[in-house]
C-alpha cells in the first residue's frame, strides 16, 4: 500500500526581550552561572505577582502579523498545571482558548518551488527551568524559568519530510527579520515538536499521530521524521495500530523512544490566570504594528532574483540574514553592479566574517559604501581586480576609505599607453624565445607575455591594454 505522511509542527522560540516574561530578571541568560538570573517571581514563591512584559507582547504580536495571523482585540493568559522539578510554581502561564493570535500562513520555498503552510496560532507563555543530570545528581537551573516564549502551531499541512526543514529555516529567518528572536536551535532559542502520522494515499481522515518532542537541530529533525515514518509504516503494514504517544529522538542511536502515551497524558486543568489582566489591542494599535512588519525573507528572495538579476542560490544567502541584506543593498546601490557586489560579499567578505565571531556585516569597519565603491573602481578600471583582492584584508582591518588607500599606495591601474609600452618593450627584449615562439604561430605565448607585463607593473598595468600593445609591437 502507498502511504502519505501528514505532519504538523509546534515551535517554541525565545522572545528577544531584555527582561523575562513576568518579572524584571534579565533574559540574557545564555551561558550564565546557574541560578544567577532569578527572583521570587520566576522561582515561583507564593504570594508573588507576575507583571506582563509589554515588549514580549509587542514582539509576539508583530511576529504573529508576519505569519499573517489575526490579532483579536481581546486575549488572556491561562494557568497550565503540571508537576516537574524545573517548574517551581507547579504551573506554567500560557494561553489556552483566547490566545494573542489565530490563523495565518507561512510561504517558503522547497528548492525553487513555493509552498504555503497554514498556521493555527501563535501564543505567548513562559519557559520552565532546566534539569542538569551530572555526577549521579539532578540539579535545577532556573535561569531560563520565566523567559518569554512564543509558541507557534501549524496546521497539519506537511505532506513530505522534505518540506519540514525548509519551513523551519524560513520561520527562523522570519523571526530574525522581525527581530523577535535569535532563533538559534543550537542554543535552544528555538525548538520544535513534530507531529507525524500516516494514512493510506487517497484517504481523507488523518491517521493516529505521534509527537517527536523537543527537536533542536535541522539534521536531527529530518532524520527523526524519516525514521518515524518508517517505524509507523512497518507497524501499519503488519496490520498494527499506532499508539498516540510522545517520543524522544536519541541523537546517538538515531532511534526514537516512547516517552509518554496518551493514557498517561497530563490533564493540565487550564483556567484563566487570576493574577493577570487580559491583553487588549485596538484596531489602530494592530494597524501600527502591521506597518512595522518588515519585508519577509521569501518575498525578499524573489525580489532579489528579479531586481538584481542574481542567481537563486546567491539571493538565498543574501536575503537570509537581515544585516547581510542591508549590507548588500547599500553596497549594490553604491557600486551599481549588484552581481559583482554579490560575488565580493559571498566570497572575501563572508569568508572574513566567518573567521571572526565578533563582527557582523553592519558593524564591520569596511562599510557597504566603501565595498561598493571598490567594486565600482574595479569596474571602471581604476584598479585591477587583483589589486582589489590584495588590499581587501586591509580594508577589512582598517576601514580606510578605498580611494584614499589607492592614492596613498599609488595603486591606480596604469592605463597610460606610453608607460605600458615601455614595460612591454622590456618584457619582449627579456624573452626572445617567447617572441620567436609567438611569431612561429604559438598564440598561447601572448598570455604569458601579458603575465610578465602584469608582474613587472606590480599588477597595475591594464591587462587589455598590455595585450593590445604587445600585439601591435609584434605586428599581429
Ligand atoms: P494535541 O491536542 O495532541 O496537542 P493538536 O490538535 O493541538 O494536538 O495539534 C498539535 C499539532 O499536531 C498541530 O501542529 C497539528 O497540526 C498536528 N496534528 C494534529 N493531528 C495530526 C495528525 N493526525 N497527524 C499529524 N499531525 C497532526
Ligand atoms: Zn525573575
Ligand atoms: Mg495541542
Amino acid at each position: 500500500m502507498e502511504w502519505e505522511m501528514v505532519a504538523g509542527l509546534e515551535i517554541h522560540a525565545r522572545i528577544k526581550t531584555e527582561t523575562k516574561m513576568f518579572c524584571n530578571c534579565s533574559n540574557d541568560t545564555f551561558g550564565a552561572e546557574p541560578n544567577t538570573h532569578t527572583c521570587p517571581v520566576c522561582t515561583g514563591f507564593p504570594g508573588t505577582l507576575p507583571v506582563i512584559n509589554s515588549q514580549a507582547v509587542i514582539l509576539g504580536a508583530k511576529t504573529a502579523l508576519a505569519l499573517h495571523c489575526e490579532i483579536p482585540h481581546f486575549s488572556k493568559f491561562d494557568r497550565k498545571s503540571y508537576f516537574y522539578p524545573d517548574l517551581p510554581a507547579g504551573y506554567q502561564i500560557s494561553q489556552f482558548d483566547e490566545p494573542i493570535s489565530e490563523g495565518g500562513y507561512v510561504e517558503f520555498f522547497v528548492g525553487e518551488e513555493k509552498k504555503s503552510i497554514r498556521m493555527n496560532r501563535l501564543h505567548l507563555e513562559n519557559d520552565a527551568g532546566k534539569l542538569v543530570h551530572e555526577g549521579g545528581m539532578s540539579l535545577v537551573d532556573l535561569n531560563r524559568a520565566g523567559s518569554p516564549l512564543m509558541e507557534m502551531v501549524t496546521e497539519a499541512d506537511f505532506r513530505s519530510p522534505e518540506e519540514i526543514v525548509p519551513f523551519l529555516k524560513e520561520l527562523q529567518k522570519i523571526l530574525r527579520t522581525v527581530g523577535s528572536s535569535y532563533a538559534d536551535m543550537e542554543k535552544g532559542m528555538m525548538r520544535c515538536d513534530v507531529n507525524v502520522s500516516l494514512r493510506p494515499k487517497g484517504q481523507k481522515e488523518f491517521g493516529t499521530k505521534t509527537e517527536l518532542k523537543n527537536m533542536n537541530s535541522f539534521t536531527n529533525i529530518e532524520k527523526a521524521v524519516r525514521a518515524e515514518i518508517k517505524r509507523q509504516k512497518e507497524i501499519l503494514e503488519k496490520g498494527g495500530k499506532i499508539d498516540q504517544e510522545t517520543r524522544g529522538w536519541d541523537v546517538i542511536k538515531e532511534v526514537s523512544l516512547s516517552q509518554r502515551s496518551k493514557e498517561e497524558a497530563a490533564d493540565y486543568r487550564y483556567f484563566p490566570e487570576p493574577d493577570l489582566p487580559p491583553t487588549t489591542f485596538t484596531d489602530e494599535g494592530i494597524q501600527t504594528l502591521q506597518e512595522s512588519v518588515p519585508e519577509l525573507p521569501a518575498a525578499k528572495l524573489e525580489r532579489f532574483v528579479k531586481q538584481y538579476k542574481i542567481s537563486w542560490s546567491t539571493a538565498e544567502i543574501l536575503s537570509g540574514d537581515p544585516e547581510l541584506t542591508q549590507y548588500f543593498e547599500i553596497a549594490a546601490e553604491t557600486s551599481q553592479n549588484p552581481k559583482k557586489t554579490a560575488n565580493w560579499i559571498l566570497g572575501d567578505f563572508l569568508a572574513a566574517l566567518n573567521e571572526r565571531e565578533d563582527i557582523s556585516p553592519m558593524n564591520c569597519v569596511l562599510t557597504p559604501q566603501n565595498l561598493g565603491k571598490m567594486v565600482q573602481l574595479i569596474e571602471k578600471g581604476t584598479i585591477s581586480g587583483k589589486i582589489g583582492k590584495e588590499i581587501f584584508p586591509e580594508l577589512l582591518e582598517t576601514g580606510k576609505d578605498i580611494e584614499k588607500l589607492i592614492q596613498e599606495k599609488g595603486l591606480e591601474q596604469v592605463s597610460d599607453t606610453g608607460e605600458i609600452e615601455k614595460i612591454c618593450q622590456e618584457v619582449l627584449s627579456e624573452n626572445p624565445q617567447m617572441v620567436e615562439d609567438f611569431k612561429g604561430g604559438k598564440e598561447k605565448v601572448l598570455g604569458a607575455l601579458v603575465g610578465q607585463v602584469m608582474k613587472k607593473s606590480r599588477g597595475q598595468a591594464n591587462p587589455q591594454m598590455a595585450n593590445e600593445i604587445l600585439r601591435n609591437i609584434l605586428g599581429k
